[in-house]
């Protein structure tokens, strides 16, 4: 049915390179933009057509998160300031061994929840059990690219890795015309999968016309790692398996030499930035003025949030620039308007969803609005910096994707939020139990 209306606020910023419209209006038509403008020009071109007014807000493109493992808020605080392999290998290996369908479930739709309120539409996943992520995504009509963890070893989610490919295809055919539903694939680093693995996987992405995702150069350990195995830095091993192109997007690149950033630059590769996760796990902090400055495309993530620990991707954005300004002494580097672009157009691209990241003709109307009747948002001398800088989670008020209503005055209306708390509350005292059942290190 042809569903058309117009949608009103104070502000709308339409995308990163582009001017805030004050008193603005989207023409929205069948879940997209068909034209934006002054409030009153579109009254006037379009008389008796519907307005929803949100009042006083601002209006912007949704957020894309570019690399998290949703379902790990069940672990949201459950160990920290630990070193990373203390972390995995007493904590987090432990109590994912036992994993379920069930609670990659719920804390999908947590971390879901979670995130709509943080002004995402749009999330980039790779975990165990996808399966369940994806019919949460499918249920609660956030938009996702979405991919089995895949690795040498046995899965508590598929078993042998053989299956996990196999499941890989059998999703990339189910997936391929889903409007919202992105499959990739999901090799999970260059430690755990050897290059045979990693082969497969190339010929599963090409197959498909698939974005190959994975964590890539994270640590300096995974570097030394990678030089002594295969005598390559993690960049090189990738290049000699035929792995970088333009639909690869690695995670983190937080060890990266010069060279790597041109070759990531000229091969197309794009970038997912995660600087609380890099912050918190003490592994350093990425390059990023570089990589822009030498044409690497760069989207921003929250990783996991048992390592953020939350899903805040508007704070996100005010750490990726506060960083870069804080180590090089300079506050002009990584202005807003650059992280901006980062957390919308760019995301969207590298995810494969081209139409979304900005609110233009054309465009899906996956869109988000900041409620401005709020003291910490007033006064609005420039609504960018106020995204970037000033805005937290739960000051969205609304949460729109395919011009449908996921949020609506605060409240979440494809889902019920109560009872996904109460379940994953449920599940944290079951996890509890298995830790203290654990054998002692
Ligand atoms: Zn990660």
């Amino acid at each position: 049915m042809d569903k058309k209306f117009l949608l009103a606020a104070k502000w709308i910023l339409p995308a990163w390179d582009r001017e805030p419209i004050k008193d603005g209006a989207l023409l929205i038509r069948d879940g997209k933009i068909e034209s934006l403008g002054p409030r009153e020009e579109l009254v006037a071109q379009h008389p008796g057509l519907p307005v929803e007014d949100l009042g006083e807000a601002l209006i912007f493109p949704g957020l894309i998160n570019a690399h998290t493992h949703a379902s790990m808020t069940i672990f949201r605080g459950l160990a920290d300031d630990l070193p990373l392999m203390t972390w995995l290998q007493e904590y987090i290996f432990p109590v994912e061994s036992h994993l379920k369908g069930e609670w990659v479930y719920w804390g999908a739709r947590l971390a879901i929840a979670e995130m709509i309120r943080a002004g995402v539409t749009c999330f980039c996943d790779m975990y165990l059990f996808e399966p369940w992520v994806i019919r949460a995504v499918e249920e609660t009509g956030l938009r996702a690219a979405l991919g089995e963890g895949l690795f040498d070893f046995p899965s508590p989610g598929y078993g042998p890795l053989e299956k996990g490919l196999a499941l890989t295809e059998d999703l990339l055919q189910s997936y391929e015309k889903h409007p919202r539903i992105n499959i990739i694939v999901c090799p999970h680093a260059v430690y755990t999968c050897s290059p045979e693995t990693l082969k497969k996987v190339r010929e599963i992405a090409e197959r498909h016309e698939a974005i190959i995702h994975i964590h890539l150069s994270e640590t300096e350990d995974e570097v030394q790692q990678c030089l002594e195995r295969y005598g390559r830095r993690p960049v090189a091993h990738l290049r000699e398996l035929g792995l970088l192109n333009k639909s690869l997007h690695i995670a983190h690149a937080v060890e990266l030499t010069e060279e790597e950033i041109e070759l990531l630059a000229s091969t197309g590769v794009s970038v997912a930035h995660c600087p609380e996760s890099n912050l918190k796990l003490g592994s350093g902090v990425a390059r990023i003025p570089e990589m822009i400055a030498a044409g690497v495309k760069v989207s921003l993530g929250t990783d996991g949030p048992a390592s953020n620990n939350d899903l805040d991707l508007l704070s996100e954005m005010r750490t990726a620039a506060l960083i870069q300004k804080g180590l090089r002494r300079d506050p002009t580097v990584l202005p807003a308007k650059e992280v901006f672009r980062m957390a919308t157009e760019a995301g969207a691209r590298a995810l494969g969803f081209p139409h979304c990241g900005r609110l233009e003709p054309g465009y899906q109307a996956d869109l988000a609005a900041l409620d401005l009747e709020t003291t910490s948002l007033t006064p609005v001398h420039d609504p960018l910096s106020l995204l970037v800088y000033s805005a937290r989670a739960g000051e969205v008020s609304d949460l729109m994707v395919e011009g449908r209503w996921l949020m609506r005055e605060g409240r979440i209306l494809t889902f019920d939020e109560k009872e996904t708390r109460t379940q994953v509350t449920l599940i944290a005292e079951e996890i509890q139990a298995l830790l203290r059942e654990r054998p002692t290190p």
